[in-house]
């Protein structure tokens, strides 16, 4: 594939933002390059999240990327909140005036967006590592990339950094600019796939005094379930047997439940950090997703806060390219970051709540136990779940 010297909008990172954006940017008729430090195989293999908003699942459809989602992801309308030996259903539509979230898989939905921008969209170059970010200051900005042995540079009018927490635009905002917020917390997930059909309809939230657990699914034959584990726990220490026994007892509940053992096919540790980078913007850099912010993984809100920020920014770049006018741009850090705020504080709300921590005491087990039933008898605290579980309309 040849590759311009020069392009409107130079994007780092083939994730779900850096792909999305590459997708709306086109629908808008402005051109980009969209560069990948890892290979194509590697990058629509990565386990991670797996819950659209309803949001997210409309931007998808209508940029022409839904079609697959819409055969094969499920739509869930509620989740289980399991404590104290119970389950407790919130329903969505009626909490959210007809809202929902669907079930597919960011391997899926990157998979998708990978074939449509090799199909229709501009290059795409995996195994492209951008090694600099220059010219800002000047107003020149380029990305210096490695691709085949080669150095080479883009240069553009914008630079979009999606290329994650570890990614190199944020690094590449002087110091001093940026202020970054964080919080890290003293447990990580153990998450398993297993090729046997979920044992619920819906997801199942569990808080026990052994940890928080979670039943998720990728497929109606594969589930997803994840453990409460230390930090630093290797999943080596977490034989087959040992991670249904500790299931069960998480998941225990009166009544006739039984959660289905079958082939676990993958295993792997995730560390819960929440994160985020104020301004989203350096001049002609921007950041969004990972790059720019990270929660815990408990509100299923990542993937959907980076679907979020770049349709804000092809929003921005669009109204640039038709009239000229730079204001949504100006604005895209703070129209951004009232919604990542709110994501923050829910992910933070769901991880508190539902884990223990290890150095709790009886008081705050109490605590949390009280807020789990206040979500259970009270419409209105259900309903402020729900409202956020599902996210909140795009400004
Ligand atoms: C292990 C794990 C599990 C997760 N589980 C969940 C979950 O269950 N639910 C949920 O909602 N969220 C989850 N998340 C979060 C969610 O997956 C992310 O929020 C989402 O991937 C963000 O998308 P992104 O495009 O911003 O970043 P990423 O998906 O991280 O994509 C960034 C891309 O940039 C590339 N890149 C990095 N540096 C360079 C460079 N120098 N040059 C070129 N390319 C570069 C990377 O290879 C990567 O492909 C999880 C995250 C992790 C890490």
């Amino acid at each position: 594939m040849s590759v311009p010297a020069r392009t409107t909008v130079a994007i780092i990172g083939a994730g779900p933002a850096g792909l999305l954006l590459a997708r709306l940017l086109q629908r808008s008729g402005i051109d980009s390059v969209v560069l990948e430090h890892r290979d194509r195989a590697y990058v629509e293999q990565r386990q991670r999240a797996g819950i659209l908003e309803q949001g997210t699942i409309d931007v998808l459809r209508a940029c022409g990327a839904g079609e697959r989602m819409d055969r094969e992801g499920l739509p869930h309308n509620g989740v289980e909140l399991r404590f104290d030996r119970r389950g407790h259903r919130i329903d969505f539509p009626s909490l959210t005036g007809g809202r929902a979230v669907m079930v597919y898989a960011q391997t899926e939905m990157v998979k998708d967006l990978v074939a449509l921008q090799l199909a229709e969209g501009g290059p795409l170059l995996f195994e492209a590592r951008a090694v600099a970010v220059e010219g800002l200051e000047a107003g020149q900005p380029s990305v210096r990339y490695v691709h085949e042995g080669r150095e080479h540079t883009l240069a553009c009018d914008f630079v979009v950094g999606c290329d994650g927490f570890h990614g190199i635009a944020r690094a590449a905002v002087p110091s001093g600019v940026l202020r970054t917020f964080d919080r890290e917390y003293p447990f990580s997930w153990l998450g398993i796939l297993a090729d046997v059909p979920p044992s619920s309809d819906e997801l199942i939230y569990a808080h026990s005094e052994r940890g928080f657990a979670l039943l998720s699914m990728r497929t109606p034959t594969v589930s997803r379930l994840y453990l409460q584990v230390p930090n630093g726990t290797d999943p080596g220490d977490w034989p087959d047997e040992r991670i249904w026994d500790e299931l069960d007892l998480r998941f225990a509940v009166d009544g006739d439940w039984k959660l289905e053992r079958g082939p676990i096919t993958s295993k792997s540790v995730t560390p819960m950090r929440s994160f985020v980078t104020e301004p989203m913007r350096y001049g002609p850099l921007f950041l969004a997703g990972d790059a720019a912010h990270i929660v815990p993984p408990t509100g299923a809100k990542g993937l959907n806060l980076a679907v979020a920020d770049v349709v804000v920014l092809a929003r921005a770049l669009a109204r640039w390219h038709e009239t000229g006018a730079a204001d949504l741009l100006d604005a895209y850090s703070d129209t951004c970051l009232r919604r990542v705020w709110r994501a923050e504080h829910f992910s933070y709300f769901m991880t508190t709540t539902l884990h223990p921590d290890p150095a709790q005491s009886d008081f705050d087990t109490r605590l949390q136990l009280s807020q789990l039933h206040r979500i259970a008898d009270s419409e209105t605290a259900a309903a402020e779940l729900a409202q956020n579980y599902v996210g909140l309309p795009f400004e």
